[in-house]
């Protein structure tokens, strides 16, 4: 089928792509991946820039007609799941057996194999991104052949946080821990004058500081408890006196429950209730992630044009990511805080935004987002990755035509455009 006007969830980037295949079988995946030469995965669309577009000669493959299997293994404590999976999906399978994720992002609409290919997290000073719990990749490479890669494998490192760049994830295979509850706080006024960020991002399992930056300092502040570890204790900032959605003015009725009620991990860690699925989002996302240890720093960096900010934010949200070992990955060896911007849907008015913001935190060698919108050169990006030469050496070995190779991740590793 061709694409017409195939969009990304938030209707900034048209697919130009020949074709968009939903192939219903592992073997229709391969057949079509030996036959073409661009091809690129259509995950849920949920990014914000061009790395799902393979260009006007290739084509999009969706996995959302693959048999959606999540095969729970309650005794060796994983679940392997196919390429076009959802976490909420995932998540509620996962729950019927008693077991649980370490983390989920904000939203539980996005694909599986898409978040950890663009290094997708959550929040928690001690929770790696979504991807430090994968512990096998099975892919389509490009000549069709299945090739699986596990945790203990040299490659692995490369294979789970890689842009879409090695191959079509059919399957990961993802650890699991015993199912646990949580509770969710919320707090609202939290200055940034005399933040010590450390203790407050460490104050609960999972935190968000939410701010609008028309003044200084936080407007909410969730903490996230595992109700199997202490209750958190807030004296920085006032409980909230009602039910609160991030973004100002908006209604908290798709918001997952707060208060404290306890429940299930997987209806409290993300933001957003399963069963409120946003089909289309009149936003664009942002986001940096730089050393934990200059988050202080570079909030202050970002106070200091909050003028320039505001008039096109909805909202930012300061989270942090324990250091991981994918090579891609924007945790990548160095605790983490990440810095993220809900924009306004307007790409004028924000892009001179976010190049102002880029300079802002320059100093700090923020990591972008590879899933949502940037102005950094891709030589600076590059520089940021010091296993960048090892990921480029992969992706030649498993893909030397260069069929996964988008404009997107050809600048990610320095090649030519071709
Ligand atoms: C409302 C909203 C909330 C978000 N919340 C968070 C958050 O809390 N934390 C965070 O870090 N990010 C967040 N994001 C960003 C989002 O997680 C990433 O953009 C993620 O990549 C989206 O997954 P997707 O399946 O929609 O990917 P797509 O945009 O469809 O694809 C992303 C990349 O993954 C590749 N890909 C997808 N599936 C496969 C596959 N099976 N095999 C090979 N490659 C594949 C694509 O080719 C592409 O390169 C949010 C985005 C939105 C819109």
């Amino acid at each position: 089928m061709t694409t017409g006007t195939l969009t990304n969830w938030a209707g900034n980037i048209t697919y130009s792509a020949r074709e968009l295949h939903s192939p219903a079988s592992v073997d229709a995946v391969r057949e079509l991946v030996a036959d073409s030469a661009r091809v690129r995965v259509l995950g849920s669309g949920h990014s914000f820039n061009t790395i799902a577009e393979p260009g006007p000669d290739g084509i999009l493959l969706s996995l959302a007609a693959l048999p959606p299997a999540t095969d729970v293994d309650t005794t060796a404590r994983t679940v392997r799941v196919a390429g076009g999976v959802r976490y909420a999906e995932l998540a509620a399978r996962v729950h019927r057996h008693g077991l649980a994720l370490h983390n989920m992002a904000s939203l539980p609409h996005i694909s599986v194999a898409g978040s950890v290919a663009t290094g997708t997290h959550g929040s928690g000073t001690a929770n790696g991104s979504l991807a430090s719990a994968v512990r096998e990749v099975e892919l389509v490479t490009a000549d069709g052949s299945l090739l699986t890669i596990g945790r203990g494998d040299e490659r692995f490192d490369g294979a789970v946080t890689a842009l879409g760049a090695l191959g079509v994830v059919t399957a990961l295979t993802l650890d699991l821990e015993p199912g646990y509850e949580v509770s969710q706080h919320v707090f609202t006024e939290l200055p940034l004058e005399g933040l010590d960020f450390e203790t407050v991002a460490a104050s609960a399992y999972s935190v968000s500081l939410f701010t609008d930056w028309r003044r200084p300092g936080f407007r909410q502040v969730w903490l996230k408890r595992r109700t199997d570890q202490p209750l958190p204790v807030s004296p920085w900032a006032a409980p909230a006196t009602e039910a609160m959605h991030p973004v100002p003015g908006m209604p908290a009725v798709n918001c997952t429950e707060q208060f404290g009620v306890p429940g299930p991990w997987h209806e409290r860690l993300p933001h957003f209730r399963a069963e409120f699925t946003p089909s289309s989002g009149a936003e664009l996302q942002s986001e940096y992630l730089l050393p934990r240890a200059h988050a202080l720093a570079a909030l202050h960096a970002v106070d200091a044009i909050r003028g320039a900010i505001a008039p096109v934010l909805r909202i930012c949200e300061v989270r942090t990511v324990a250091a991981d070992r994918q090579w891609l990955s924007p945790a990548y060896g160095q605790d983490t805080v990440a810095l993220h911007f809900t924009w306004i849907e307007d790409t004028e008015a924000v892009l001179p935004v976010v190049r102002r913001l880029e300079e802002a935190l320059d100093p700090f060698a923020p990591r972008p987002h590879w899933g949502k919108v940037f102005t950094t050169r891709p030589e600076a990006v590059r520089e940021r990755y010091p296993r960048l030469g090892d990921f480029a050496a992969l992706a030649g070995t498993l893909d030397p035509a260069g069929t996964f190779a988008n404009a997107f991740v050809r600048d990610a590793l320095g090649a030519p455009r071709g």
